[in-house]
């Protein structure tokens, strides 16, 4: 506990002392002050802000009390080393022009090879390791760019390299969650399967076009299944080019129903992934344009899952569960059908040029194919 308050004092969220007093002796009690703190900081990171101190919460004040040049950074295979001296040394070589991909705090490979080269172009020994000397010279040297997203358009000229057609792509499809949900009635199709059943549906539409695609789980995925870390590892080993993450959503109230899709982004960091934002608009816009689900939009989420990918990725959300309709909907297979074509026709339009593009809704995959 006074741990996590000096970390929200440090982050300038609570007042040195400030709620302390009012402790219990265990410590196991937030005070309000410290529970107001800990929600600011929930909403600031773009986490469910419930005040409650879990392993994503934890793990965040950890990464957020790094200042650069509190540590030296260097790359751990095993264990990217996280925080926000790492999104800071990110930020400063993009802003300089050396191409680390993207900000979201993680020491990976490509911030080492910026790193590197950065160090080559200010005679700095090129040893990847972001030390006293190079601190001194980040610290000495002021912005070379000034304005602009380079970062984000060296993502968006990455897809135009790749071309226009999909043949040859590397898709990886993620049936998100496995297994049966705590309470799912007997004979009725789970999360789990649901997703799995719409994977397939995708994969063969795709891979129709000349893509590889990849599933991260076979069919009986336990309730656990991979976590979010190893399916993006899994995605970054295979080098691929585009990530889909299929779920299906539960919550308390019937009442809620509808379609959302989610692409990497951090306020706290300021980054967004542009072609996950088009791939996600895209997903969204087929989706809502060729079913009746309810449109809940695209959002910038900082998920494990999105942040770890190397590649453009989206996680979709196609109804709920717990929505009689939705539900209604999603035990259909010909709506599952729907929604795969849909799926697969985001994707193909995200690498179809400007002017070849098809309007919402239009695109079919066999006349596509013919063309
Ligand atoms: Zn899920």
């Amino acid at each position: 506990m006074a741990e996590i308050r000096a970390k929200l004092v440090m982050l300038g969220l609570l007042a040195e002392g400030e709620g302390a007093e009012l402790l219990d002796p265990a410590g196991a009690l937030f005070d309000e002050a410290t529970d107001r703190a800990v929600r600011a900081f929930q909403q600031q990171r773009g986490i469910s802000v419930d005040g409650q101190v879990g392993s994503r919460t934890y793990h965040a004040l950890e990464e957020a009390r790094w200042r650069l040049g509190d540590r030296i950074l260097f790359f751990v295979p095993a264990r990217l080393m996280a925080g926000d001296d790492v999104a800071a040394l990110q930020q400063r070589l993009l802003d300089m022009g050396f191409d680390c991909g993207r900000v979201d705090g993680l020491f990976g490979v490509e911030t080492e090879q910026a790193l590197r080269d950065f160090q080559r172009n200010i005679g700095v020994v090129a040893d990847g390791t972001c030390g006293p000397a190079t601190f001194k010279a980040l610290a000495q040297l002021s912005r070379t760019v000034v304005g602009g997203r380079p970062h984000a358009m060296r993502d968006s000229e990455a897809i135009n390299r790749a071309g226009p057609a999909l043949a040859g792509k590397l898709l990886i499809i993620d049936p998100g969650h496995g297994g049966p949900a705590p309470g799912a009635e007997p004979g009725v199709l789970d999360e789990g399967e649901l997703v799995y059943d719409l994977a397939s549906r995708i994969e063969g539409r795709l891979t129709a076009t000349g893509a590889s695609a990849f599933l991260t789980r076979g069919p009986d995925g336990s309730p656990q299944g991979p976590s979010e870390e190893d399916r993006a590892s899994f995605a970054n080993a295979a080098g691929a080019d585009l990530l889909l993450s299929l779920h299906v959503n539960r919550h308390a109230s019937t009442a809620a129903s509808g379609v959302a899709t989610y692409y990497y982004g951090s306020d706290e960091f300021g980054h967004y992934s542009m072609v996950g934002e088009k791939l996600a608009d895209l997903v969204q816009r087929e989706v809502c344009a060729r079913t009746d689900l309810v449109d809940c939009r695209v959002h910038a989420k900082n998920w494990d899952l999105l942040r770890r990918t190397r590649m453009p990725a989206v996680r979709v959300e196609v109804g709920y569960l717990t929505n009689p309709g939705d539900a209604l909907r999603l035990a259909d297979p010909a709506f599952r059908d729907v929604l795969a074509e849909a799926v697969a026709a985001a994707v193909q339009r995200l690498y179809l040029p400007e002017d070849a593009d098809a309007q919402t809704g239009a695109l079919r995959i066999p006349e596509w194919l013919r063309a």
